[in-house]
């Protein structure tokens, strides 16, 4: 066994994967650049960190569950006017999860509201926050499930270990008394501790209306507003406009 070898072999045994693979290419630039102990030793180091942040990264991604990839830079801010880049952008600095606050998107389909979510999701992701993304329907299909297992209060539980859930199309399907009452439970578990985005049809007028004028109606869209952001997008749908055009 060559000596390069037998030193990446006990770096593995360490688990430094990131080392591991990259020894070789970093003692080639290490005598080209004729590196100082010092800064060979910091480079190791970084090696492994910049590893193992990408595994995290690519993990969270993949527990996100998003449905499709969407980009923040393939929004065209052009057509959907109703709410500006710079808008979004300020939304980068993810400030609004650090207080636990939420963002709301209610517009008509089309607009660009799940884009957005999904977008912004992914971009939380690469600050290193932890993500998921589901839509009203399966959530509450999920919590119902959990409650008829005897485990609703672990699924909340679970829920709660990401910092951003996304909540998409809540409004689009009636919902029974039931299932509003899970899903009443469960952003009461996030309030002022987990930050939520949601994608709605309905504006707040409507909420009652959707929520049956349910006494859990008014509780839920107080917790959901308190600390929100909320954002009315309209215009023509996306969909429509690359029909016309083809
Ligand atoms: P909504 O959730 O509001 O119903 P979507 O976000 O699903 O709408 O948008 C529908 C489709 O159109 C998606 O493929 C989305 O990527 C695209 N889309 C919507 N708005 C824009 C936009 N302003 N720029 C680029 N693509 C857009
Ligand atoms: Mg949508």
């Amino acid at each position: 066994m060559s000596e390069l070898a037998t030193v990446t072999g006990k770096y593995q045994e360490l688990r430094l994967t990131g080392v591991c693979r990259a020894l070789s290419d970093l003692l080639t630039q290490a005598e080209n650049n004729q590196m100082s102990y010092l800064q060979f030793a910091e480079h190791l180091v970084d090696l492994e960190l910049r590893y193992r942040q990408q595994q995290r990264q690519d993990s969270n991604r993949r527990k996100a569950d998003f449905p499709v990839l969407k980009q923040l830079e393939e929004f065209d801010f052009a057509h959907q006017t109703t709410i500006t880049k710079r808008q979004v952008n300020q939304l980068l600095d993810f400030s609004f999860i650090d207080q636990r606050h939420n963002l709301i998107f209610i517009g008509p389909p089309g607009v660009g509201k799940t884009h957005l979510a999904i977008a912004l999701g992914g971009k939380a992701i690469e600050h290193g926050y932890k993500v998921l993304f589901i839509t009203a329907l399966a959530l509450v299909e999920a919590l119902e499930l959990s409650e008829m297992k005897g485990t609703l209060k672990k699924h909340i539980n679970s829920l709660t270990k990401f910092d951003l859930l996304i909540i998409d199309e809540l409004g689009y399907f009636p919902m029974t008394r039931q299932g509003m009452y899970h899903l009443f439970q469960l952003i009461n578990g996030l309030y002022e501790y987990r930050s939520l985005i949601l994608t709605t049809n309905k504006d707040f007028t409507q909420w009652g209306e959707f929520f049956k004028n349910d006494n859990v109606a008014v509780p839920i869209i107080d917790r959901l507003v308190h600390h929100a952001h909320i954002f009315i997008l309209g215009g023509e749908s996306y969909r429509l406009k690359n029909k016309r055009e083809r």
